[in-house]
């Protein structure tokens, strides 16, 4: 039995799957759907994707803040957030449908897909003779959750693969590097460049002219994780010249991404509207239950968020 209601906000998570998920595991926990909060004095939990400026403070007896999806820039960002733990989501299922997209962008890319595509627009029989994946060097930029899962699986098709994040990782049939010294050696073999970083103050504005101008001319760009990790004026000129090949972009610095932006009119751009992965209520209940116990009995929690150091 939890100590407390739980209150969920998000505008494009659907309430009342979340609240059938999580009774699963917690059949007693009061679970009210925003804006329907009853007596905010009761609410001990909330669980949150991009919730108003305020939220938080009608809720004085908080003890618990569930941000509904890995990436915690959205309300580390916040200037109204209360000194209570913040958990993120972190499931396995969220990190296969996250490799699907990244496995679907590679194979694509090795496969000459758009390529053909822009060939049958011409009616034209336009032969390339296959490759082997090995000859193909592609590189995940953020070795957490998200971009080892997604490493390890392109390592299975047989990609010569390379790994780049903060600290040093071992991760099998993938060669890895770390911190910003080995950046650029880390970048000059890559087909194809994978971003799976947070958005922090240190990864900001980081895909910028010198890191696109690091990669092997005719190289491929596929973001997944934040828009303001690219500088997108220099994306768009590394494009222009040809330097940047191709690009596929999951998000955007602003999204929806703007009529006007000079991306929707260039064709050796894929645009999708942030969805490469998500929080899925039935894989991720049990572990947001869990933690509500183990905030009411005092005990460490899983996937805890460190606002200092951003992720
Ligand atoms: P994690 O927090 O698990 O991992 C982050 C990785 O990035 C770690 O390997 C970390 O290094 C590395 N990193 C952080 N800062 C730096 C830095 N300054 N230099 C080099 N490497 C750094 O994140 P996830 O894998 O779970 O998710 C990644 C991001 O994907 C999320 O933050 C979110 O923004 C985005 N996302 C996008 C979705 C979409 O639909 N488009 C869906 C879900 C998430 P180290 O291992 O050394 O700590």
């Amino acid at each position: 039995m939890a100590e407390g209601a739980l209150v969920f906000y998000s505008e494009v998570d659907i309430g009342p799957t979340w609240r059938d998920a999580l009774h699963h595991w917690m059949p007693d926990l009061d679970v009210r759907i925003w804006p329907d909060v009853g007596d905010p004095q009761e609410v001990r939990y909330v669980m949150v994707w991009k919730p108003p400026e305020g939220f938080f403070q009608a809720f004085p007896n908080l003890s618990l803040i569930v941000n509904l999806g890995a990436g915690v820039d959205a309300i580390l960002a916040r200037g109204d957030l209360p000194d209570v733990p913040i958990t993120r989501v972190s499931d396995p299922h969220m990190s296969r449908m996250m490799a699907s997209y990244v496995v679907f962008a590679v194979l694509r890319y090795y496969r000459d897909i758009p390529e053909f595509e822009r060939a049958q627009r011409r009616s034209e029989w336009h032969y390339i003779h296959p490759r082997e994946p090995d000859e193909f060097t592609v590189g995940v930029m953020g070795l957490g959750e998200l971009g080892r899962r997604a490493a390890e699986e392109l390592s299975r098709w047989g990609f010569r693969m390379r790994g780049w994040a903060r600290s040093r990782h071992e991760i099998d049939g993938v060669e890895t590097f770390a911190g910003p010294d080995e950046l650029l050696d880390f970048l000059s073999a890559l087909d194809i460049a994978v971003v799976l970083l947070p958005s922090t103050p240190d990864t900001r504005g980081m895909i910028d002219r010198t890191v696109l101008a690091g990669l092997p001319r005719g190289a491929k760009l596929i973001n997944a994780a934040r828009g303001d990790l690219i500088d997108e004026a220099a994306l768009v000129a590394a494009l222009d010249s040809g330097h940047i090949a191709e690009a596929t972009l999951d998000a955007f610095q602003t999204e929806p991404l703007p009529a006007d932006h000079p991306f929707w009119g260039m064709e050796q751009v894929l645009i999708t509207p942030h969805l490469a992965s998500i929080a899925l209520p039935r894989s991720s209940a049990k572990q947001i239950a869990e933690n509500i116990r183990r905030v009411d009995r005092g005990e460490a929690l899983m996937h805890q968020v460190d606002p200092k150091r951003g992720y």
